[in-house]
């Protein structure tokens, strides 16, 4: 009787134990599916982008790229640095090619009425842009290098459609009128505020992060500026640009400002400021 009830009493620890480990087996088993999910959210939109782009010829990807290229241009909060914020000490310049476009500064009116939008390199761009990226582009070509352009000139028009879907796109999604607008903004430049309506800015490429190592970006990094082209919103300086590292777009400011903004390591609204308080 004795021997019967202890052989029960191990047999129901033996249960026991092995409910123990059939819990902490599926313990385990949910943490490592919860951990590959998260790793799963965080790896694949990049990759998907990449090879998205990469895909597609030059031609097919121009949509894809001016659409992709505006949701990448993502805007910095104002309020996340105002110390920095140059706009408002700013004037705007007699050089054409030193306009100041961004978030804050809309394009002057008057800017259009002296210039000319035609199309070259399968692109449309400011009449001025197309010989010194001609230069930019044989020299790339000479050293081996592949440059194509994703996006350069947009229309005002164009800029207003593609805000106006992002507010509907919102609206959609819940937000109401003021919401989608404040979003959209963010996601999208106001019509009048992307430096693409300049028609000097260039998005290389297939617009992507990717970009920043390949040779193209190297090359770019190394002699742009011999050809009067800037990488517009840098690394470090997302406080002033109030945009986004873009290692994909380039801006022409003329080959003696791009020298003097490289040699000083200087965005554009730095640049702006600095040669504003040493003329006065
Ligand atoms: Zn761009």
């Amino acid at each position: 009787m004795e021997k019967k009830k202890r052989k029960k009493i191990n047999y129901r620890a033996f249960r026991f134990r092995s409910r123990m480990k059939l819990i902490a087996f599926f313990m385990v088993f949910i943490l490592l599916v919860a951990g590959i999910v998260r790793l799963f959210l965080f790896i694949i939109p990049e990759e998907t982008t990449v090879q998205g782009a990469s895909d597609k010829s030059p031609q097919q990807n121009t949509a894809a790229s001016e659409k992709s290229s505006l949701s990448w241009e993502h805007t910095i909060s104002l309020e996340e640095n105002p110390d920095q914020c140059f706009n408002d000490q700013i004037r705007q310049r007699k050089e054409w090619n030193l306009v100041l476009v961004n978030p804050e500064v809309k394009l002057p009116d008057e800017y259009r009425q002296n210039s000319e939008i035609i199309t070259a390199f399968d692109r449309q761009m400011d009449s001025r842009l197309e010989e010194p990226y001609e230069k930019l582009y044989r020299a790339a070509c000479d050293a081996g290098i592949s440059l194509w352009i994703s996006s350069c000139y947009r229309s005002s028009e164009l800029q207003q459609e593609l805000f106006q879907e992002e507010i509907d796109k919102n609206l959609k999604s819940g937000m109401t009128q003021t919401q989608a607008e404040a979003e959209a903004e963010i996601a999208v430049a106001r019509p009048g505020y992307s430096e693409h309506n300049t028609g000097l800015a260039i998005d290389f490429n297939g617009v992507t992060m990717d970009f920043e190592n390949s040779k193209a970006f190297s090359w770019l990094q190394k002699n742009a500026a011999e050809y009067g082209f800037i990488l517009r919103y840098p690394k470090g300086k997302e406080s002033i640009t109030h945009i986004m590292y873009e290692p994909w777009h380039y801006r022409y400011v003329g080959v003696e400002h791009a020298k003097k903004m490289k040699e000083k390591g200087m965005c554009l609204e730095e640049y702006l400021y600095y040669l504003q308080e040493n003329e006065s």
